[in-house]
Protein backbone atom coordinates (compact mmCIF):
# COMPACT_ATOMS: atom_id res chain seq x y z
CA UNK A 1 0.00 0.00 0.00
CA UNK A 2 1.28 3.29 -1.18
CA UNK A 3 1.33 5.94 1.76
CA UNK A 4 1.42 9.87 1.67
CA UNK A 5 2.21 12.59 4.21
CA UNK A 6 0.15 15.99 3.30
CA UNK A 7 1.08 19.31 4.82
CA UNK A 8 -2.02 21.41 5.21
CA UNK A 9 -4.24 18.49 5.99
CA UNK A 10 -6.93 20.67 7.02
CA UNK A 11 -7.30 23.26 4.49
CA UNK A 12 -10.03 22.73 1.04
CA UNK A 13 -7.01 20.96 -1.10
CA UNK A 14 -5.80 18.72 1.84
CA UNK A 15 -9.08 17.24 2.44
CA UNK A 16 -10.17 16.65 -1.05
CA UNK A 17 -6.57 15.50 -1.80
CA UNK A 18 -6.69 12.77 1.36
CA UNK A 19 -10.00 11.31 -0.13
CA UNK A 20 -8.08 11.01 -3.43
CA UNK A 21 -5.73 9.02 -1.88
CA UNK A 22 -7.42 7.03 0.20
CA UNK A 23 -9.71 5.93 -3.10
CA UNK A 24 -6.50 4.60 -4.81
CA UNK A 25 -6.01 2.61 -1.89
CA UNK A 26 -3.39 4.94 0.15
CA UNK A 27 -2.51 4.75 3.41
CA UNK A 28 -2.76 9.08 4.26
CA UNK A 29 -1.18 10.73 6.82
CA UNK A 30 -1.61 14.19 7.72
CA UNK A 31 0.86 17.35 9.26
CA UNK A 32 -1.87 18.76 11.85
CA UNK A 33 -0.46 22.07 13.59
CA UNK A 34 -1.28 23.69 16.76
CA UNK A 35 -2.85 23.32 20.52
CA UNK A 36 -6.38 22.39 19.96
CA UNK A 37 -6.34 23.08 15.68
CA UNK A 38 -10.22 23.97 15.56
CA UNK A 39 -10.33 21.84 12.22
CA UNK A 40 -9.16 18.61 13.60
CA UNK A 41 -12.51 17.69 13.94
CA UNK A 42 -13.86 18.49 10.48
CA UNK A 43 -10.40 16.43 9.37
CA UNK A 44 -11.31 13.38 11.92
CA UNK A 45 -15.28 13.51 10.58
CA UNK A 46 -14.36 14.14 7.00
CA UNK A 47 -11.26 11.46 6.79
CA UNK A 48 -11.32 9.41 9.39
CA UNK A 49 -8.77 7.28 8.17
CA UNK A 50 -5.79 10.42 8.17
CA UNK A 51 -3.57 9.10 10.74
CA UNK A 52 -2.83 12.48 12.36
CA UNK A 53 0.78 14.13 13.35
CA UNK A 54 1.37 17.00 15.46
CA UNK A 55 3.55 19.15 13.43
CA UNK A 56 4.38 22.92 12.07
CA UNK A 57 5.62 24.06 9.08
CA UNK A 58 8.02 26.68 10.95
CA UNK A 59 9.25 23.13 12.99
CA UNK A 60 11.89 21.15 11.10
CA UNK A 61 12.37 18.22 13.89
CA UNK A 62 8.29 17.87 13.97
CA UNK A 63 8.38 17.93 10.59
CA UNK A 64 11.27 15.10 10.97
CA UNK A 65 9.31 12.69 13.33
CA UNK A 66 6.20 13.22 11.24
CA UNK A 67 8.54 11.70 8.40
CA UNK A 68 9.75 9.10 10.93
CA UNK A 69 6.32 8.00 11.92
CA UNK A 70 4.70 7.79 8.76
CA UNK A 71 7.18 6.56 6.37
CA UNK A 72 5.49 8.01 3.34
CA UNK A 73 6.20 7.37 -0.28
CA UNK A 74 4.60 10.88 -1.38
CA UNK A 75 4.90 14.14 0.47
CA UNK A 76 2.70 16.66 -0.48
CA UNK A 77 3.57 20.21 0.52
CA UNK A 78 -0.19 22.52 1.02
CA UNK A 79 0.14 23.78 4.06
CA UNK A 80 0.99 27.75 4.10
CA UNK A 81 -0.74 31.07 5.41
CA UNK A 82 -2.77 30.97 1.93
CA UNK A 83 -4.99 34.32 1.82
CA UNK A 84 -3.27 36.80 -0.16
CA UNK A 85 -5.21 40.06 1.74
CA UNK A 86 -3.81 38.83 4.87
CA UNK A 87 -0.16 38.59 4.31
CA UNK A 88 0.20 42.25 3.70
CA UNK A 89 -0.61 42.68 7.03
CA UNK A 90 1.56 39.53 8.60
CA UNK A 91 4.01 39.31 5.85
CA UNK A 92 6.41 38.19 8.21
CA UNK A 93 4.81 35.33 9.14
CA UNK A 94 3.46 34.43 5.84
CA UNK A 95 7.19 34.60 4.45
CA UNK A 96 7.85 32.41 7.70
CA UNK A 97 5.45 29.73 7.34
CA UNK A 98 4.81 29.84 2.98
CA UNK A 99 8.36 30.75 2.12
CA UNK A 100 10.81 29.10 4.69
CA UNK A 101 8.38 26.35 5.59
CA UNK A 102 9.08 24.99 2.16
CA UNK A 103 12.75 24.94 3.17
CA UNK A 104 12.06 23.06 5.99
CA UNK A 105 9.78 20.63 4.64
CA UNK A 106 12.11 19.88 1.32
CA UNK A 107 15.14 19.32 4.22
CA UNK A 108 13.02 17.27 6.62
CA UNK A 109 12.46 15.07 3.22
CA UNK A 110 15.71 15.13 1.80
CA UNK A 111 17.64 14.01 5.39
CA UNK A 112 14.43 11.45 5.83
CA UNK A 113 15.27 9.90 2.55
CA UNK A 114 19.38 9.42 3.33
CA UNK A 115 21.28 7.94 0.11
CA UNK A 116 18.58 8.00 -2.38
CA UNK A 117 16.65 11.83 -2.01
CA UNK A 118 14.66 10.54 -5.07
CA UNK A 119 12.93 7.59 -3.10
CA UNK A 120 9.97 10.02 -1.51
CA UNK A 121 8.05 12.06 -4.05
CA UNK A 122 7.73 15.77 -3.31
CA UNK A 123 4.77 18.22 -4.83
CA UNK A 124 5.42 21.52 -4.00
CA UNK A 125 1.66 24.04 -4.04
CA UNK A 126 2.95 26.52 -6.24
CA UNK A 127 0.89 29.34 -6.79
CA UNK A 128 -0.47 31.80 -9.61
CA UNK A 129 -0.13 34.34 -7.55
CA UNK A 130 3.70 34.18 -8.38
CA UNK A 131 2.94 35.31 -12.13
CA UNK A 132 1.68 39.02 -10.40
CA UNK A 133 2.39 41.82 -12.76
CA UNK A 134 1.95 39.02 -15.48
CA UNK A 135 4.69 39.53 -18.18
CA UNK A 136 2.44 37.28 -20.64
CA UNK A 137 -0.53 36.33 -21.16
CA UNK A 138 -1.77 33.84 -20.57
CA UNK A 139 1.47 32.27 -18.30
CA UNK A 140 2.88 29.30 -18.85
CA UNK A 141 5.51 27.30 -17.20
CA UNK A 142 8.44 29.29 -18.71
CA UNK A 143 6.71 33.56 -17.83
CA UNK A 144 8.43 35.17 -16.32
CA UNK A 145 7.22 35.58 -11.74
CA UNK A 146 6.82 39.10 -10.87
CA UNK A 147 4.76 38.43 -7.51
CA UNK A 148 2.62 41.27 -6.30
CA UNK A 149 2.12 40.49 -2.48
CA UNK A 150 4.37 39.03 0.48
CA UNK A 151 2.36 36.06 -0.33
CA UNK A 152 3.25 35.72 -4.33
CA UNK A 153 6.81 36.45 -2.80
CA UNK A 154 6.87 33.69 -0.19
CA UNK A 155 5.72 31.29 -3.13
CA UNK A 156 8.06 32.21 -5.25
CA UNK A 157 10.52 31.28 -2.26
CA UNK A 158 9.46 27.87 -2.43
CA UNK A 159 9.04 27.45 -6.00
CA UNK A 160 12.25 27.65 -6.58
CA UNK A 161 13.48 26.45 -3.10
CA UNK A 162 11.55 22.94 -4.92
CA UNK A 163 13.80 23.56 -8.32
CA UNK A 164 16.60 23.96 -6.75
CA UNK A 165 16.83 20.35 -4.33
CA UNK A 166 15.27 18.84 -7.45
CA UNK A 167 18.56 20.33 -9.47
CA UNK A 168 20.80 20.46 -6.83
CA UNK A 169 19.98 16.57 -4.74
CA UNK A 170 18.67 15.16 -7.57
CA UNK A 171 14.91 14.89 -5.55
CA UNK A 172 12.00 13.83 -7.03
CA UNK A 173 10.33 17.39 -6.71
CA UNK A 174 7.36 18.69 -8.41
CA UNK A 175 5.61 22.11 -8.46
CA UNK A 176 2.28 22.34 -9.57
CA UNK A 177 1.71 26.22 -10.29
CA UNK A 178 -2.42 26.22 -9.75
CA UNK A 179 -4.63 28.58 -10.25
CA UNK A 180 -7.45 29.85 -8.12
CA UNK A 181 -8.93 26.93 -6.90
CA UNK A 182 -12.74 26.66 -5.35
CA UNK A 183 -15.34 24.65 -3.65
CA UNK A 184 -17.93 24.19 -1.09
CA UNK A 185 -15.05 23.64 1.18
CA UNK A 186 -13.34 27.02 0.29
CA UNK A 187 -12.81 29.25 2.95
CA UNK A 188 -15.04 32.20 4.03
CA UNK A 189 -12.48 34.83 3.36
CA UNK A 190 -12.38 33.98 -0.47
CA UNK A 191 -14.27 35.51 -2.78
CA UNK A 192 -15.96 33.12 -4.16
CA UNK A 193 -17.19 31.42 -1.14
CA UNK A 194 -17.84 34.79 0.52
CA UNK A 195 -20.17 35.32 -2.24
CA UNK A 196 -22.04 31.97 -2.91
CA UNK A 197 -22.26 32.01 1.49
CA UNK A 198 -24.10 35.41 1.26
CA UNK A 199 -26.13 34.44 -1.83
CA UNK A 200 -27.46 31.99 0.06
CA UNK A 201 -28.16 33.77 3.05
CA UNK A 202 -29.83 36.82 0.98
CA UNK A 203 -31.87 34.24 -0.59
CA UNK A 204 -33.35 32.72 2.55
CA UNK A 205 -33.68 36.24 4.15
CA UNK A 206 -30.91 35.94 6.35
CA UNK A 207 -29.10 38.66 5.37
CA UNK A 208 -29.91 41.77 2.63
CA UNK A 209 -25.99 42.80 1.39
CA UNK A 210 -22.96 41.88 0.69
CA UNK A 211 -19.72 44.11 1.00
CA UNK A 212 -17.03 43.88 -1.89
CA UNK A 213 -14.03 45.16 -2.71
CA UNK A 214 -12.90 45.20 -6.65
CA UNK A 215 -15.94 44.44 -9.13
CA UNK A 216 -13.31 44.70 -11.84
CA UNK A 217 -10.92 41.64 -11.03
CA UNK A 218 -10.52 38.76 -12.74
CA UNK A 219 -9.22 35.20 -12.22
CA UNK A 220 -9.32 31.92 -13.86
CA UNK A 221 -11.57 29.61 -11.13
CA UNK A 222 -11.27 25.98 -11.10
CA UNK A 223 -13.21 23.61 -9.17
CA UNK A 224 -10.48 21.91 -6.32
CA UNK A 225 -11.29 18.53 -6.61
CA UNK A 226 -9.78 18.53 -10.45
CA UNK A 227 -6.84 20.02 -9.14
CA UNK A 228 -6.09 17.34 -6.46
CA UNK A 229 -6.19 14.76 -9.06
CA UNK A 230 -3.09 16.90 -11.37
CA UNK A 231 -1.09 16.89 -7.65
CA UNK A 232 -1.15 13.07 -8.12
CA UNK A 233 -0.34 12.91 -11.66
CA UNK A 234 2.94 14.62 -11.39
CA UNK A 235 4.22 12.60 -8.68
CA UNK A 236 3.36 9.17 -10.88
CA UNK A 237 6.15 10.82 -13.51
CA UNK A 238 9.36 9.27 -13.67
CA UNK A 239 10.75 12.58 -13.76
CA UNK A 240 9.77 15.45 -11.61
CA UNK A 241 8.65 19.09 -13.60
CA UNK A 242 6.62 22.19 -12.64
CA UNK A 243 3.29 21.76 -14.17
CA UNK A 244 0.41 24.84 -15.06
CA UNK A 245 -2.57 23.91 -13.97
CA UNK A 246 -5.57 26.33 -14.63
CA UNK A 247 -8.61 25.89 -16.98
CA UNK A 248 -7.62 28.89 -19.42
CA UNK A 249 -11.01 31.31 -18.73
CA UNK A 250 -10.98 34.03 -16.60
CA UNK A 251 -14.43 35.91 -15.53
CA UNK A 252 -14.83 38.81 -13.66
CA UNK A 253 -15.97 39.49 -9.78
CA UNK A 254 -19.34 40.88 -11.40
CA UNK A 255 -19.75 37.79 -13.35
CA UNK A 256 -19.31 35.75 -10.19
CA UNK A 257 -21.67 38.18 -9.04
CA UNK A 258 -24.22 37.54 -11.86
CA UNK A 259 -24.34 34.11 -12.03
CA UNK A 260 -24.47 33.32 -8.21
CA UNK A 261 -27.59 35.69 -7.51
CA UNK A 262 -28.96 34.27 -10.68
CA UNK A 263 -29.17 30.74 -9.39
CA UNK A 264 -31.45 32.30 -7.07
CA UNK A 265 -33.17 33.88 -9.17
CA UNK A 266 -32.19 37.65 -8.58
CA UNK A 267 -31.23 39.36 -11.54
CA UNK A 268 -30.76 42.87 -9.60
CA UNK A 269 -28.11 41.97 -7.83
CA UNK A 270 -26.66 45.47 -7.52
CA UNK A 271 -29.29 46.34 -4.60
CA UNK A 272 -27.77 44.10 -2.29
CA UNK A 273 -24.07 44.96 -3.05
CA UNK A 274 -22.23 47.60 -1.80
CA UNK A 275 -18.61 48.55 -2.55
CA UNK A 276 -15.76 49.16 0.63
CA UNK A 277 -12.81 50.21 0.23
CA UNK A 278 -11.80 48.18 3.11
CA UNK A 279 -11.61 44.94 0.72
CA UNK A 280 -9.77 46.84 -1.82
CA UNK A 281 -5.60 45.76 -1.88
CA UNK A 282 -2.55 47.70 -1.71
CA UNK A 283 -2.05 46.26 -5.27
CA UNK A 284 -3.80 43.43 -7.74
CA UNK A 285 -2.22 40.71 -9.95
CA UNK A 286 -3.08 41.74 -13.85
CA UNK A 287 -4.99 39.32 -15.74
CA UNK A 288 -4.40 35.75 -14.44
CA UNK A 289 -4.89 32.66 -17.13
CA UNK A 290 -2.81 29.71 -17.50
CA UNK A 291 -1.70 27.66 -20.03
CA UNK A 292 -1.88 24.28 -18.98
CA UNK A 293 -1.31 22.71 -22.42
CA UNK A 294 2.10 20.84 -20.64
CA UNK A 295 -0.58 19.42 -17.80
CA UNK A 296 -2.83 18.40 -20.51
CA UNK A 297 -0.16 16.42 -22.84
CA UNK A 298 2.21 15.05 -20.23
CA UNK A 299 -0.32 14.55 -17.11
CA UNK A 300 -3.52 13.79 -19.45
CA UNK A 301 -4.97 16.26 -17.09
CA UNK A 302 -8.46 18.60 -17.76
CA UNK A 303 -10.68 20.32 -15.98
CA UNK A 304 -14.03 18.56 -15.60
CA UNK A 305 -15.84 21.26 -14.12
CA UNK A 306 -16.50 24.59 -15.83
CA UNK A 307 -17.27 28.35 -14.06
CA UNK A 308 -20.95 28.23 -13.60
CA UNK A 309 -21.30 24.63 -12.80
CA UNK A 310 -18.52 25.45 -9.94
CA UNK A 311 -20.23 28.21 -8.60
CA UNK A 312 -23.45 26.60 -8.42
CA UNK A 313 -22.09 23.95 -6.40
CA UNK A 314 -21.17 26.19 -3.86
CA UNK A 315 -24.66 28.57 -3.76
CA UNK A 316 -26.68 25.15 -3.49
CA UNK A 317 -23.94 23.86 -0.53
CA UNK A 318 -24.02 26.91 0.95
CA UNK A 319 -28.18 26.94 1.00
CA UNK A 320 -27.78 23.16 2.18
CA UNK A 321 -25.75 24.17 4.81
CA UNK A 322 -27.63 27.16 6.17
CA UNK A 323 -31.30 25.06 5.86
CA UNK A 324 -29.39 22.47 7.78
CA UNK A 325 -28.52 24.94 10.62
CA UNK A 326 -24.61 24.26 10.27
P1 LIG B 1 -6.74 35.35 -4.46
O1 LIG B 1 -6.69 35.32 -5.96
O2 LIG B 1 -5.96 34.26 -3.84
O3 LIG B 1 -6.39 36.69 -3.92
O4 LIG B 1 -8.28 35.00 -4.10
P2 LIG B 1 -9.49 35.84 -3.48
O5 LIG B 1 -10.69 34.99 -3.65
O6 LIG B 1 -9.18 36.29 -2.09
O7 LIG B 1 -9.59 37.15 -4.37
C1 LIG B 1 -9.86 37.11 -5.75
C2 LIG B 1 -10.11 38.51 -6.28
O8 LIG B 1 -11.36 38.98 -5.78
C3 LIG B 1 -9.08 39.58 -5.87
O9 LIG B 1 -8.69 40.29 -7.02
C4 LIG B 1 -9.83 40.48 -4.92
O10 LIG B 1 -9.39 41.85 -4.98
C5 LIG B 1 -11.25 40.36 -5.47
N1 LIG B 1 -12.27 40.73 -4.49
C6 LIG B 1 -13.25 41.66 -4.64
N2 LIG B 1 -14.00 41.76 -3.53
C7 LIG B 1 -13.49 40.86 -2.64
C8 LIG B 1 -13.85 40.50 -1.30
O11 LIG B 1 -14.76 41.04 -0.72
N3 LIG B 1 -13.09 39.52 -0.70
C9 LIG B 1 -12.05 38.91 -1.36
N4 LIG B 1 -11.36 37.93 -0.77
N5 LIG B 1 -11.69 39.25 -2.62
C10 LIG B 1 -12.40 40.21 -3.25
Amino acid sequence: MPTALITGITGQDGLYLAELLLEKGYEVHGVIRGQNNPRRELVERLVPDVKLHNGDLTDLSSLMRALRDSEPDEVYNLGAVSFVAYSWENAFVTSDVTGLGVLNILEAVRLHAGSDPASIRFYQASSSEMFGKVQQVPQSEETLLWPRSPYGVSKVYGHYMTINYRESYGMHASSGILFNHESPRRGEEFVTRKVSKAVAAIKLGMQDEIVMGNLDARRDWGFAGDYVEAMWRMLQQPTADDYVISTGETHSIEELLTVAFGHVGISDWRKHVRQDPAFMRPAEVDLLIGDASKARDVLGWKPQVGFEELITMMVDADLAALKAGW
